[in-house]
C-alpha cells in the first residue's frame, strides 16, 4: 500500500509538470474547462461535459506512461476539442465527425509550437504516440493523423 501511494505521488507530480503552461482551457462558450483525475477511463485524457461543465478527465496511471511533451499534447488536444466546440456538438447535437480528431491534433501541435514547447525529441514522441493510436468509428488511423500533423507543423 505504501508503495502504491508512492507511485501515485510520482504520477501526480509529473502531472502537475505536464499541466504547466497549458492548463488554462476555455470551451467554445468561454466556459472554463476543469480537470478531474480518474482511473475510470480507458485512455490518458478525455473531454466530457459533466453537470453542464466542460471537463477534461485525466487518467494519471495512463498519463504517467508518456513523456511530458506527449502529456502536454494530450491535454492540448482535449482542450482543442472543447475550444472548437466538438464536445458541445457531441453532447448537445449528438454529432461527432472523424475530422474533429485531425482538427484537435492540428490545434494542439500548433499551440505547443507557438508556446515554444516543441523540439525534435518532443515532436518525435508525439508522432510516435499518435501513430500508434487505433482507428475506430470516431477516430481516423494513427498513420493518417501523423501525416496531417506534419502538414499542420508546416503551416
Ligand atoms: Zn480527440
Amino acid at each position: 500500500m505504501r508503495h502504491l501511494l508512492f507511485v501515485l505521488i510520482i504520477a501526480l507530480g509529473s502531472q502537475a509538470k505536464a499541466l504547466m503552461n497549458i492548463d488554462q482551457c476555455y470551451d467554445i462558450n468561454q466556459k472554463e474547462v476543469f480537470y478531474q483525475q480518474t482511473t475510470q477511463i480507458g485512455q490518458a485524457g478525455e473531454g466530457r461535459i459533466l453537470n453542464n461543465y466542460p471537463v477534461i478527465l485525466i487518467n494519471p496511471q495512463m498519463m504517467s506512461m508518456y513523456q511530458p511533451g506527449v502529456q502536454q499534447f494530450i491535454l492540448a488536444h482535449e482542450c482543442a476539442h472543447h475550444r472548437l466546440g466538438h464536445i458541445v456538438s457531441l453532447y448537445f447535437n449528438n454529432y461527432f465527425n472523424k475530422t474533429f480528431e485531425f482538427d484537435a491534433d492540428c490545434a494542439a501541435i500548433q499551440l505547443m509550437r507557438d508556446m515554444n514547447l516543441l523540439n525534435g525529441q518532443v515532436v518525435n514522441g508525439i508522432f510516435q504516440f499518435v501513430g500508434g493510436l487505433v482507428e475506430d468509428s470516431s477516430h481516423p488511423s494513427g498513420g493518417n493523423r501523423v501525416i496531417y500533423l506534419q502538414q499542420c507543423l508546416n503551416k
